[in-house]
């Protein structure tokens, strides 16, 4: 009569034991005992039913989807992003060094502006997105050197509990320093997978990626729908297994750095 509850401990032993070791292998990096990989990829420019909107949507992977705002399809991009599984956040237009104001789009941020208008554009463009948990630039080499302009931005964001996406389309960007002294959250783009709208330029930037993944624990990338988006998205399909071997695929806001511990004494 003790065979049988004695069996089936044992059998719950084994499947225990065995759960276990499959939670220990997951843990445990694929290859050499290095940090776990993870790695976030952006995409910019929705909002406007752009080139290789529904090739994006459609990868096997959660990707953050930038919406601009004010745009014919911002809510059904942003909605549908949503819905998928993938994180929306807002792609604020912003003033470039060079180029033209139209390029910009609706609502954008330019120098020239009032404080007050700055505040009310950026909440404006947070209500417009909906689902929005971040927030990154579109263009903005001009705006974002500007450290009056970034530490509006950032008021509203911290306001309203948004991160910040510093896209690094300036290297004089003032976005790290006005997010440390106003408490958001911030993260940076480590790579552009498609300033150039050719296959081989983005199977280029695609290895390049690899090989920072290889040498940090979290990389960032952006890529864009509109010109490359279907260049973009099909070779971001065809390398998903190669990149999922090597890193955990991740939303931005994944990547957020903890917040400051606070200090016992002063
Ligand atoms: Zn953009």
């Amino acid at each position: 009569m003790l065979r049988r509850p004695a069996l089936s401990l044992f059998l719950a032993g084994l499947i225990a034991f065995s759960v276990a070791a499959d939670a220990g292998a997951a843990a445990t990096p694929a290859s050499d005992g290095a940090e776990p990989r993870r790695v976030a990829i952006v995409i910019d420019d929705f909002g406007n039913a752009m080139d290789g909107t529904e090739e994006m949507f459609a990868l096997p992977a959660p990707i953050t989807v930038a919406v601009m705002p004010f745009l014919p399809t911002t809510k059904r991009d942003a909605e549908e992003a949503h819905r998928r599984g993938h994180e929306v956040i807002v792609h604020l237009p912003m003033e470039p060094m060079r180029g033209k104001r139209s390029w910009l789009g609706p609502g954008a941020i330019t120098t020239d502006l009032s404080d007050r208008e700055i505040r009310n554009r950026v909440a404006a463009a947070i209500d417009d997105v909906p689902h929005a948990r971040g927030m990154n630039n579109h263009m903005g080499s001009k705006a974002t050197a500007d450290p009056r302009v970034m530490r509006l931005v950032m008021e509203v964001c911290r306001e309203r509990g948004l991160y910040f996406l510093d896209s690094r389309t300036t290297g004089k960007s003032k976005a790290e320093t006005t997010a440390g002294d106003v408490g958001v959250p911030l993260v940076a783009n480590d790579l552009f997978l498609d300033e150039i709208y050719t296959a081989s330029h983005v199977h280029k930037q695609l290895r390049k990626l690899l090989r920072l993944i290889d040498e940090q624990s979290d990389t960032i990338a952006i890529g864009h729908v509109g010109p490359p988006g279907r260049i973009t998205a099909s070779a971001l399909r065809g390398a998903m297994d190669r990149l999922q071997d090597e890193a955990a695929f991740v939303r931005v806001s994944e990547l957020l750095p903890l917040p400051e511990p606070v200090p016992l004494w002063r």
